[in-house]
């Protein structure tokens, strides 16, 4: 039936289902990322701790674009850095509910941005782990995740449900975006979203250990020389 729009045609923006009562949209994720979501999700990749590089190198670029709003003169970020808002990554852990924490006071995320940058492969990295996985249909394959790194989608290793609050310079809200990684992912209005983004994790059974304050130390231990920015765990300088 050529009526019916094939995968690829498909728009990232469709919602799929609009949720009046608590203001939620329901989105399905592009069909390219569904993939990338799909291998990553059940990967028996042995290094999953680069997810806290990744997690963290994200909150880092966040903090530089906040740093050059400032700098080039932006009115709304001006006001914030008059606030005396720290410019700081933190990260805590929670072994009884089982969650990892990456918070940052960097740019954020406005509604667009959360669609446009967590619904679809933009970063080079992922969209050259896609082509290799097409080229070479070699799914079965868990090294290429390490080859190429997949970006802010490596959460979904570890991960079975990923909540990112966030709230972009200049907005009056924050929004709440949330996906198990199954193909769609949900975004509402959310109350009290400091400005920047805090990503929560809630892990799989299995890796449990990334709730766990020592396991995050040493790892953070091994990356920390390439912030730029002061990373806490649990309140102490890392
Ligand atoms: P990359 O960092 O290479 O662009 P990622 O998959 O790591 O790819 O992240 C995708 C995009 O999501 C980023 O480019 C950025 O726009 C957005 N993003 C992710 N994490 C954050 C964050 N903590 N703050 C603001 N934007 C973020
Ligand atoms: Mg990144």
């Amino acid at each position: 039936n050529s009526a019916e729009p094939s995968r690829e045609q498909e728009d990232y923006h469709t919602i799929i289902k609009d949720t009046e009562k608590t203001n939620s949209t329901k989105h399905e994720f592009q069909a390219e990322t569904r993939m990338l979501l799909d291998i990553v999700a059940r990967s028996l990749y042995s290094d999953k701790e680069v997810f806290i590089r990744e997690l963290i190198s994200n909150a880092s670029d966040a903090l530089e674009k906040f740093r050059y709003l400032t700098i080039s003169g932006d009115e709304e970020a001006a006001k914030l850095k008059d606030a005396d808002r720290p410019l700081e990554i933190h990260i805590s852990t929670d072994k009884h509910t089982r969650t990892l924490t990456v918070q940052d006071t960097g740019i954020g995320m406005t509604k667009d941005d959360l669609v446009s940058n967590l619904g679809v492969i933009a970063k080079s990295g992922s969209k050259a782990f896609i082509e290799e996985i097409k080229s070479k249909q070699a799914s079965g394959d868990n090294n290429i995740i390490g080859q190429f790194g997949v970006g802010f989608y490596s959460a979904f290793m570890v991960a079975d449900k990923v909540d990112v609050y966030s709230r972009a310079v200049g907005e009056e809200r924050g929004y709440k975006w949330s996906s198990d990684g199954c193909g769609t992912y949900e975004i509402q209005p959310a109350e009290g979203v400091q400005y920047g983004t805090k990503i929560v994790l809630h892990l799989k059974t299995d890796c449990r250990e990334f709730a766990d304050e020592d396991t995050i130390k040493n790892v953070i231990n091994k990356y920390s020389n390439f912030v730029g920015s002061p990373l806490y765990l649990n309140g102490k300088k890392a």
